[in-house]
């Protein structure tokens, strides 16, 4: 196996890449002038055909990276034939999340466009029978959750056994218990020959372990110090009085005066709690969990991508690979059970080179959680008071503060990435499929390059 480091000094253009003009077109509409180090890395790895375990920070244009030497191996089989039986599923590209499949389906749309490849997404929460019609045409790409992928199977609405290419988003996620039988089940119906791309902000040892039992031959590029945080955001740690917290995370919003901030909590009861309780203090407010339908969370993710909501208050499925346009701000409520996903939430600022600050608000029930975190980022954070311009106001001992904190001592979690697809749920009306017309707004593609890239330590 070899293991790349990216070279700060490597300033290569896109023309570089061996992309075809069509490609080359698409990412001058979008305003990318260089491809990024992950890009300039992976990309001539993925178009050799090898298989690739890539290890990027979050927001550094893992999508594109992906993406575009896929696009680039599939042109062969391009054709504007009416026939679905000349439009195979050639590449799946798997996500965690279904925001992040709406994502990720919005970016390839937005890279094929010069290209006869067709593309569409498939998650769960929504009406099946909603997506049938969008696979009976026949294409060559396809982004999905496993679960829902595997009812299409079962359903006989597509067939994976033309899959030259699997790409796993999040991997580390994708190969953790949760998600695995899943997994194997969906890696059982696609080809054993075919090209395998594992792409991760993070990776334990032990995934990396598993991960070469799905790998073959790979080569691993990496753009950072792995399980490193994003040097763009600034990171704070507060230690408040559990009673006092939500006054802290009101005092905190207030201080910053930023337009939007998503807000982390462990469960969902807690983020739903935190959003009405914020919205009565005059913080527009909605929540993103996993008992929420999936119009729900799109109407809830869309408003606060628009601007239309100051805060968002989101579980970890929120926590991944979301692009969120220059987000200034990210506040840990509640910190996560798993220390990787501290990682992932505050990945959601500070990305394509913009500064971000990351807050993370401690009480008691958070300490060791604290001491998880900095052993992953081996580092110590200064836990720091509020400013007493921050601080809360004067708390009585009533009121609605025990409203908002989560039960105490209680192991609690959205359970949701446990039982992450619930492909039968179906919402009351059906969820219309994502538009794929979204602008990709172009980037300050210098900062992209700023970031400090950790070879050795
Ligand atoms: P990703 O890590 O794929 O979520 O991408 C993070 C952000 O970087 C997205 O908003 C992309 O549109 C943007 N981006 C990706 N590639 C480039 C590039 N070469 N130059 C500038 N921005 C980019």
């Amino acid at each position: 196996m070899h293991t790349y480091m990216t070279d700060t000094t490597e300033k290569i253009l896109f023309s570089a890449l061996e992309l075809d003009p069509r490609i080359l077109r698409a990412i001058e509409d979008t305003g990318y002038t260089q491809p990024t180090p992950i890009q300039a890395q992976a990309i001539p790895h993925v178009l050799a055909g090898r298989d690739l375990m890539a290890m990027a920070q979050t927001g550094t244009g893992k999508t594109a990276a992906f993406t575009l030497p896929l696009l680039q191996r599939l042109l062969p089989h391009a054709n504007t034939s009416a026939s679905p039986a000349k439009h195979p599923i050639r590449a799946l590209i798997l996500t965690p999340t279904r925001e992040l499949a709406i994502q990720v389906g919005e970016s390839v749309q937005t890279y094929s466009k010069h290209v006869p490849l067709r593309s569409t997404v498939v998650y769960g929460g929504t009406d099946i029978k909603a997506q049938k019609p969008l696979l009976a045409n026949g294409l060559e790409i396809l982004v999905a959750t496993p679960g829902r992928l595997l009812d299409h199977v079962e359903s006989r609405n597509l067939m994976l056994n033309q899959v030259q290419i699997l790409i796993l988003d999040e991997a580390d996620r994708m190969l953790d218990m949760g998600f695995m039988p899943d997994l194997l089940r969906i890696l059982a119906l696609l080809p054993k020959q075919r090209q395998t791309l594992l792409f991760s902000a993070t990776f334990s040892d032990s995934i990396k372990k598993l991960a070469q039992d799905f790998l073959q031959n790979p080569v691993t590029v990496e753009t950072a110090r792995i399980n490193t945080a994003n040097e763009t955001v600034k990171q704070s740690i507060y230690m408040v009085e559990h009673l006092e917290k939500f006054h802290a995370l009101v005092a905190v919003i207030r201080s910053r005066n930023v337009r939007q901030v998503l807000v982390f909590t462990r469960t969902k009861l807690s983020a739903a709690k935190v959003a009405q309780q914020l919205a009565k203090d005059g913080i527009t407010a909605d929540a993103i969990h996993g008992d929420k339908t999936q119009s729900e969370r799109i109407k809830a993710l869309e408003a606060f991508k628009a601007g239309n909501i100051v805060a968002l208050v989101a579980t970890d499925v929120a926590a991944r690979g979301l692009d969120i346009d220059h987000l200034p701000l990210v506040i840990n409520y509640e910190l996560p059970m798993h220390a990787e996903d501290y990682v992932h939430r505050i990945g959601r600022t500070g990305r394509a080179g913009a500064l971000g600050e990351a807050v993370s608000l401690i009480d008691g029930e958070d300490g060791r959680r604290l001491d998880d975190v900095e052993k992953l980022l081996k580092r110590s954070f200064e836990r720091a008071v509020l400013p007493p311009s921050e601080r809360p106001r004067q708390y009585t001992g009533h009121g609605p503060l025990k409203a908002v904190t989560s039960h105490a001592r209680k192991p609690a979690t959205d359970d949701w990435f446990n039982k992450p697809y619930q492909p039968s749920v179906v919402t009351a009306k059906p969820v219309e499929m994502p538009v794929f017309s979204a602008p990709v707004v172009s980037k300050p593609v210098a900062a992209l390059f700023r970031k400090k890239i950790h070879a050795e330590d």
